[in-house]
């Protein structure tokens, strides 16, 4: 009998783990059975863009965190595939902070080419996982026939995403406000916002990039309020850093310094939760959002049952190749060329990447631990070997680019580190640049 795998969600992680079966397959490898669940009509995971916010039209809380005219936030060169360029999938090199669209058709091309969509069960949510004697009892729903069934599997990897589920912190006075209140979750549209004046809420890549599309599509001031400190980026004339938001009365927020702003529209960046409903207890993942997860040996087998995994748990500077990374290390644990240690070294493992992970300083220090945790999963798979370093340093460039500009970031080139390719620089600055469509991107 072949073992058989489910892989829930079909996302950029859960797309790696295709491919990296797909690929020992090709290789003549006799490899298991594979089923992979996903809840949307579509793979893509968060690069599938839906207009929907709240729950979908099954009664399914709604995936998608994306939004309109959202560009890669780091440069491209620091997450292409290193078994697919984009030099491949385009024919040509492209410039460097491609919009969401553009990223979608580059993931997509990668699994088309592999063949792997028939492995999918589409339109199926996950509700229940749990393990009896040796085998896990994956409990589904195939929701436009609302058919829930079980079936049961040898290894359950799991690839449902962890920037989905928001993280709403309440302030006194939001119950009376006289305006909007959204998460991140739920921003769509950055026109909506024209002419008004927004308070946002955090210090995260999302309080900066929705701050800056606002502004980009003609919102009239941003206040961002932080807890600890301003981001510190030279911002336009109408914006301003200000402390802890501590209450609002009608349409004014108070801030913790006693500053005050009246606002059109509070938008919570204030993260997300590691959030997985379907998984029994003792299968459930707990974890903070930082680069060293919780009881996972080597980032993705789970300490306490190493038949199950987890993909892409980790806060991310790298993404789409790290996936692979794991992608590629689980398929080799589960095809047994890959030992698991005892759990007393797998907990000692997880320790020892807490405590380097803690011992870091910086933002960089942080850049080059997951670039050498890369590494280290790659040197152990037959995944294509690429310069790692590269695209730490890319990552670097890239930090001082945001110091310099950070309305003009994106208007900046690097160097595929795969291909060794420079980037074009894009024909229009990011900042001119409002239709984001793949076919404007990609013209010359
Ligand atoms: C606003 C935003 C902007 C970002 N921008 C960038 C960027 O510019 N560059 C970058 O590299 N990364 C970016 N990211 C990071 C992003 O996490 C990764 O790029 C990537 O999408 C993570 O892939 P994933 O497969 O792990 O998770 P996801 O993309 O979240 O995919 C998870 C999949 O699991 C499915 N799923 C969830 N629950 C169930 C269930 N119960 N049953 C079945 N299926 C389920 C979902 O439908 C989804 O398809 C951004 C994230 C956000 C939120």
């Amino acid at each position: 009998m072949k073992k058989r795998i489910a892989i829930l969600g079909a996302g950029p992680s859960g797309l790696a783990q295709l491919r990296a079966f797909q690929s020992a397959k090709a290789k003549g490898e006799d490899i298991p059975e594979i089923v992979c669940f996903e809840k949307q009509d579509n793979w893509g995971g968060l690069w599938n863009y839906t207009w929907r916010t709240g729950v979908d039209q099954y009664g399914e809380p709604v995936h998608g965190s994306m939004y309109r005219y959202l560009w890669s936030n780091g440069p491209k060169e620091g997450l292409e595939f290193a078994d697919y360029s984009f030099e491949e999938h385009f024919g040509k090199q492209i410039a460097s902070y491609p919009p969401r669209a553009v990223l979608f058709d580059y993931i997509e091309g990668r699994v088309q080419k592999a063949g792997v969509r028939d492995w999918i069960r589409f339109e199926t949510t996950v509700r229940h996982v749990e393990k009896k004697g040796d085998k896990f009892h994956v409990t589904v729903c195939h929701l436009p026939e609302d058919h829930e069934y079980t079936e049961e599997f040898d290894h359950v990897i799991c690839a449902t995403g962890h920037f989905s589920t928001p993280n709403v912190p309440e302030f006194k006075g939001f119950d009376k406000f006289q305006g909007r209140i959204l998460h991140a979750h739920d921003f769509r549209d950055a026109v909506e916002f024209k002419d008004q004046d927004l308070l946002i809420i955090g210090t995260s890549y999302s309080a900066e990039d929705i701050g800056s599309q606002c502004w980009k599509y003609g919102c009239k001031s941003v206040t961002v309020s932080h807890r600890t400190a301003p981001m510190g980026y030279d911002w336009p004339d109408n914006w301003q850093e200000v402390p802890l938001l501590t209450h609002v009365e009608g349409k004014t927020a108070h801030f913790k310094d006693g500053t005050k702003k009246d606002v059109d529209a509070i938008i919570l960046c204030t993260g997300y939760q590691h959030h997985f409903p379907f998984m029994e207890d003792a299968l459930r993942l707990r974890t903070a959002n930082r680069l060293a997860t919780a009881d996972l040996y080597k980032g993705v087998a789970w300490v306490h049952d190493p038949a199950l995994f987890y993909l892409g748990m980790q806060d991310q500077w790298f993404t789409f190749n790290m996936f692979d990374a794991q992608a590629w290390w689980v398929r080799d644990a589960i095809m047994g060329k890959i030992a698991i240690p005892s759990k007393a070294e797998m907990e000692a493992d997880v320790a020892d990447r807490v405590a380097r992970e803690d011992a870091g300083e910086d933002d960089y220090d942080a850049i080059w631990y997951q670039g050498d945790y890369v590494k280290e999963l790659i040197a152990e798979t037959d995944y294509p070997s690429f310069d790692v370093e590269g695209a730490c340093k890319a990552f670097k460039e890239w930090k001082g680019h945001k110091k310099a500009g950070i309305m003009t970031f994106r208007n900046n080139s690097y160097k595929s580190v795969i291909t060794g390719t420079m980037a074009p620089k894009h024909h229009t600055p990011w900042k001119d640049a409002l239709d984001d469509s793949l076919e404007v991107y990609l013209q010359n």
